[in-house]
């Protein structure tokens, strides 16, 4: 390894480290809420939504300090290249049955290392909190179809990317971005026909005044909205959502059963509406172009960073060694980690974009008062998480901030 490239590792490392800990801090120490809060919400409603929140919080936060430290743990001795080296024994010195060998080792160890994690966080603590309405057999369930689904898809990608390092060794990561940018178009149309059926049954809303709420509100924002579908939520969880997906052919949006079961009428209008907003918006569209953006400067510093920290392995013909592999993860793991402020702004922009339209669109800011107030109560939602905590895990704008950004919109007509 370079000068440069322990430089930069460490950086990475350092600065993951300091956000983690701050990140962890104000999960254990979250401070005080507005006084404005109280208008909505009782001392009691604020706690217990915090006491919840710190609770999947620490899960979120160790889990991911247990895969560094893995990772870390692979790279820094000389056990990734040893593995990589016992696969291609293994296999007799042929490179692919090797590299898939020693993939399947790394995402199996990873999986284990998450495993604890996943499951305290989104079977024991969501029994714990009354919103599992999930067997341990059907978690498991669903823990193998998605698992099996990474296995193949991240193998194949992982495939393709080494034989690319092969047939363009300074160019690859460019051709990665651009199959990736192809594959983020196809996988986000196909999402809601394959993959999405595999976990939920989705039925088209039935005739009635949801149906009729919708065509009214796409006539006003000017949309040929055709599917609208509900979601089986229930099969897992009390909790109350929608959301708007696909692209193309395949738009939709999908409402869980859950809302229409336990929403009124008019806090329903206000949750079609911002769906629509963010399809009129073309907030989708919008976020895949994000997406490609991040993509490339992604690859393109992993390539750099592999260049600086692998400069005899790289200089070789023919494709990586399957050890850098690891490397790869680690990068990969600390470069998103710390772009996720500005992953979580953009979100957090267009989210704050899709409340000011569906508000135009039903001119009820009553309503969507009334449901972010109910939607924080029943769901648990930070009313007002610390600002450092929204600033690097928020993808929406906090319960507090829609309700007077609602207000704010009310006051002006
Ligand atoms: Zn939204």
């Amino acid at each position: 390894m370079t000068a440069k490239a322990s430089i930069i590792w460490t950086t990475l490392l350092i600065l993951a480290g300091i956000l983690s800990l701050a990140f962890l801090f104000f999960t254990l120490f979250p401070g005080k809420v507005p006084a404005v809060a109280w208008q909505y919400f009782t001392p009691a409603e604020v706690e217990r939504a915090r006491r919840y929140q710190q609770i999947m919080r620490l899960v979120s936060i160790l889990s991911f300090l247990a895969q560094i430290a893995f990772l870390v743990w692979l790279v820094a001795g000389t056990r990734a290249a040893s593995w990589s080296e016992g696969a291609l024994r293994l296999t007799g010195g042929r490179y692919y049955p090797a590299l898939v060998i020693y993939f399947v080792l790394i995402w199996l160890s990873l999986k284990a290392v998450g495993l604890p994690f996943n499951f305290y966080g989104s079977f024991i603590v969501q029994h714990q909190w009354g919103f599992s309405t999930q067997s341990l057999a059907s978690w498991w369930l669903d823990y193998l179809k998605g698992s099996v689904l990474d296995l193949i898809l991240s193998g194949a990608g992982v495939l393709l990317l080494f034989w690319a390092t092969g047939r363009w060794p300074h160019t690859w990561w460019a051709a990665a971005g651009l199959f990736l940018s192809g594959w983020l178009f196809v996988s986000t149309f196909l999402w809601p026909l394959l993959i999405a059926p595999l976990f939920n049954r989705f039925q088209p809303i039935p005739e009635g005044p949801v149906k009729t709420m919708v065509t009214q509100l796409a006539g006003r924002a000017g949309l040929k909205v055709k599917e609208v579908l509900v979601m089986d939520a229930s099969r897992r969880t009390t909790r109350a959502n929608a959301y708007f997906t696909g692209l193309g052919a395949t738009k939709r949006i999908v409402l869980y059963d859950t809302l229409l079961a336990a929403y009124p009428p008019d806090e329903v209008e206000a949750v079609i509406a911002h769906e629509m907003a963010h399809w009129q918006r073309g907030h989708i569209v919008r976020g895949l172009l994000w997406g490609i953006l991040a993509n490339f400067l992604l690859l393109g510093l992993l390539y750099a960073v592999l260049k600086l920290t692998f400069t005899y392995e790289i200089a070789r013909p023919g494709s990586y060694p399957p050890h850098l592999l690891v490397a790869m993860l680690l990068f990969l793991q600390l470069a998103s980690f710390l772009g996720q402020p500005v992953q979580n702004a953009i979100s957090r922009r267009y989210e704050t974009e899709a409340d000011q339209v569906a508000l135009e669109l039903t001119g009820n800011p009553g309503a969507m008062i009334r449901l972010q107030v109910d939607l924080a109560r029943k769901n648990l939602g930070d009313i007002a998480p610390p600002p450092y905590i929204a600033w690097l895990t928020s993808s929406h704008p906090s319960p507090l901030d829609r309700i007077q950004a609602a207000e704010k919109w009310g006051a002006t007509r």
